[in-house]
C-alpha cells in the first residue's frame, strides 16, 4: 500500500549518551515516519573514569540511517525526499583525532568522567584576576564535567595527542564536530565545525563575543589551531559523503539540551523544558540577554538559528544522574532485565516507605556543584525490599528536579505554571505521576518523545538554502500533549522534599 507523503523529509541524528537514533519526520506535521536506535557501549576503565570509542559512536549513526532508509522503503516512502539532515549531540564529550588518518587518538572522554579532578583543583589555584575569570566569559562554574578540562588531560597524559598536536595533524571536537567531520568526507574533505550551542559547553568560547577566547585557551593551555570553527545552529556545513543519503546537506547542529528546547517550540522569553536522559537537564529561554544565576545554575547559549539571526541564551540546570541510576540498577545490581521493568517494581509498593536514595555518582551538580558527594541509600529498614528502592530511584530523579526548579524560580522570579518534559524516561507514567506531585504543577509531555531529534531536524529544515520548515506552531500539528496534573496536597509534597534534603546533605563530602 502506498502511503502518502505530505511534504519533504527532514532526518536527525540523535546521538546521546546511552544511544545513537536516526528518525526522519514529515516537515510539514512533525509526523514521525520511521526510526532505528542503537545501544552505546559505556567503558568505565577505572573508578570515575567513562569514556566511549568514537568509532563505535560513527558506525552506530551510520547504522541507524541505513536501518531507518531501508525502513522507510518497506513504507514505500522514498528516501529521495529527505532534504536535510541535523544532528544532535551529547554535549561536552570530547574526541581528539589525527586528520591525515581520521582515528581517533584517545576514546571519547564523556561529559560525566570525573578524572579531571585533580586538572580542576589545580587550575582554580591559578584563575588570574577574580574567580569570576572563567564564569563571567563561559557561564560555567569550573568543574570536570566541561571539554577544555578534559582536553587538557588528554594533552597532559596522552602521547599520541601530544605528537599529533606537534605535528600539526590534531583535530578537537565534541561528538557533533567529530560527526560532522567524518560524515562530509574526513580524511577527503571533511568539514571541522561545531555550532554556537555545542561551542558553548567547551569552556573555550565566549558567550558574548561568540568566539574562541584567546586568554581562555591561553588559560588552559589549549592550541587554538586546534579547534572546530564555531557556525551558527542552522545552516549548511556540508553534504553526506557516503551511504544511503549521499549528497543531502547536514544544515543543522544543536547540543541536545538545545535541540530539545527547540523541538518544545519554547522560543519567547520564560520558556522551560526539563529532558530526562542520561542526565536531567532543565533549560529556560532567557531571550537575547545572559542571565547570571545566583543559585547555582548555567548560563548557555540556546541556539542561534541562522547565520544573520540573532543569539538566544538560556539559564540551565544540569543534574548529572537521572536514567542512568535506572541503568545502574540494570547492570550493576541486576535488580531489572531492563529499564521499563523500574515502573513495574516502583507500581507494587507505590511508595520508597521512606527509603531516600541519593544517586551523586559524580559528584551533585547544579544546584549544588559538590564534587565531593557520593551516591547513598538511606532510611532502610528490615522492611525495605527492591521496590522500595526503585521507587526511590524515580523519586530521586523528581527531587533533583524541583531543587532545579526552585533555583530556576528564584534566579528568574516568576515561578513556571507547568513543566514542558521529553526525553528517554519519560515513557515512564510513574515518574511523571511523582513529578507533578513533587513540583506540585502540571507537567505536559509531547505525544511524541523524540523533541531532541525533532528540534535538530527543525533547525535543519529551516537552514537557508533548505528552507522547508518554518518553524511554525502549525507544522507540529502531528504533535498532541499529554498531561498530569498533581494529585498529592502540598504539604505532603513539601514533608518528603525536605526529608530528601536531608539526604542530600549526608551525600556530601564522601572524598576529600
Ligand atoms: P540519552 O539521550 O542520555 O542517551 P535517553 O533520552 O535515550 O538518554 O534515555 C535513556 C535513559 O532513560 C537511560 O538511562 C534509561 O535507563 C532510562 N529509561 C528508559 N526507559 C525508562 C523507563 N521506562 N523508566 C525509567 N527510566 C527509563
Amino acid at each position: 500500500t502506498k502511503k502518502a507523503v505530505l511534504g519533504p523529509l527532514v532526518g536527525a541524528v540523535d546521538q546521546g549518551t546511552s544511544s545513537t537514533r536516526f528518525l526522519v519526520f514529515n516537515s510539514k506535521t512533525a509526523e514521525l515516519l520511521s526510526h532505528h536506535q542503537v545501544e552505546i557501549k559505556q567503558e568505565f576503565p577505572r573508578e570515575g573514569w567513562v569514556e566511549q570509542d568514537p568509532r563505535e559512536i560513527l558506525q552506530s549513526v551510520y547504522e541507524c540511517i541505513e536501518k531507518t532508509c531501508e525502513k522507510l522503503g518497506q513504507l514505500n516512502i522514498d528516501i529521495s525526499n529527505i532534504k536535510a539532515i541535523g544532528v544532535s549531540n551529547q554535549r561536552e564529550t570530547t574526541v581528539v583525532w589525527d586528520k591525515l588518518t581520521g582515528e581517533p587518538l584517545y576514546n571519547a572522554v564523556v561529559w560525566l568522567d570525573l578524572r579531571t579532578q585533580s586538572t580542576v583543583e589545580n587550575l582554580s589555584k591559578r584563575i588570574p584576576g577574580n574567580n569570576n575569570f572563567v564564569k563571567s566569559k563561559t557561564g560555567l562554574p569550573l568543574s570536570t564535567y566541561f571539554s577544555a578540562v578534559k582536553l587538557r588531560w588528554l594533552l597532559d597524559n596522552v602521547r599520541k595527542v601530544q605528537k599529533a598536536v606537534e605535528e600539526n595533524r590534531a583535530l578537537f571536537g565534541t561528538i557533533d564536530s567529530w560527526l560532522i567531520w567524518s560524515l562530509t568526507g574526513g580524511v577527503s574533505g571533511g568539514v571541522h565545525c561545531t555550532d554556537v550551542t555545542n561551542a558553548s559547553r567547551t569552556m573555550l568560547f565566549n558567550i558574548h563575543s561568540l568566539e574562541w577566547d584567546k586568554e581562555l585557551c591561553e588559560f588552559f593551555g589549549i592550541p587554538m589551531e586546534i579547534l572546530p570553527n564555531v557556525r551558527s545552529s542552522s545552516e549548511i556545513y556540508g553534504l553526506m559523503k557516503a551511504g544511503a543519503l549521499e549528497g543531502v546537506p547536514i544544515s543543522g547542529c544543536l547540543g541536545d539540551q538545545s535541540a530539545a528546547l527547540v523541538g518544545q517550540m519554547c522560543f519567547q522569553d520564560g520558556q522551560a523544558k526539563n529532558t530526562y536522559g542520561t542526565g536531567c537537564f532543565l533549560l529556560c529561554n532567557t531571550g537575547r540577554k545572559c542571565v547570571f544565576s545566583e543559585h547555582g545554575l548555567l548560563t548557555t547559549v540556546a541556539y542561534k538559528l541562522g547565520r544573520d539571526k540573532p543569539v538566544y541564551y538560556a539559564l540551565e540546570g544540569s543534574v548529572a544522574i537521572a536514567g542512568a541510576v535506572i541503568r545502574w540498577l540494570r547492570d550493576n545490581l541486576g535488580i531489572i532485565k531492563t529499564s521499563e521493568e523500574i515502573e513495574k517494581l516502583a507500581k507494587e509498593v507505590g511508595t520508597s516507605y521512606g527509603c531516600y536514595f541519593v544517586p551523586a555518582f559524580s559528584g551533585l551538580y547544579a544546584p549544588y556543584w559538590e564534587p565531593s558527594a557520593r551516591g547513598i541509600i538511606c532510611g532502610l529498614t528490615q522492611f525495605t525490599n527492591k521496590c522500595h528502592i526503585a521507587f526511590a530511584a524515580l523519586e530521586a530523579v523528581c527531587f533533583q528536579t524541583r531543587e532545579i526548579l526552585d533555583a530556576m524560580n528564584r534566579d528568574c522570579g516568576i515561578p513556571l505554571s507547568h513543566l514542558q518534559v521529553d526525553g528517554g524516561m519519560t515513557s515512564n507514567k510513574i515518574l511523571m505521576q511523582l513529578q507533578a506531585d513533587i513540583l506540585y504543577i502540571p507537567v505536559v509531555k509531547p505525544s511524541m518523545p523524540e523533541t531532541t531529534a525533532l528540534g535538530a531536524a527543525m533547525a535543519a529544515g529551516a537552514a537557508e538554502g533548505v528552507g522547508v520548515w518554518s518553524l511554525e506552531p502549525e507544522d507540529l500539528s502531528a504533535v498532541t500533549m499529554e498531561r498530569f496534573e498533581p494529585q498529592i496536597n502540598a504539604e505532603e509534597s513539601e514533608i518528603r522534599y525536605s526529608t530528601w534534603k536531608k539526604a542530600v546533605m549526608k551525600s556530601v563530602g564522601w572524598v576529600t
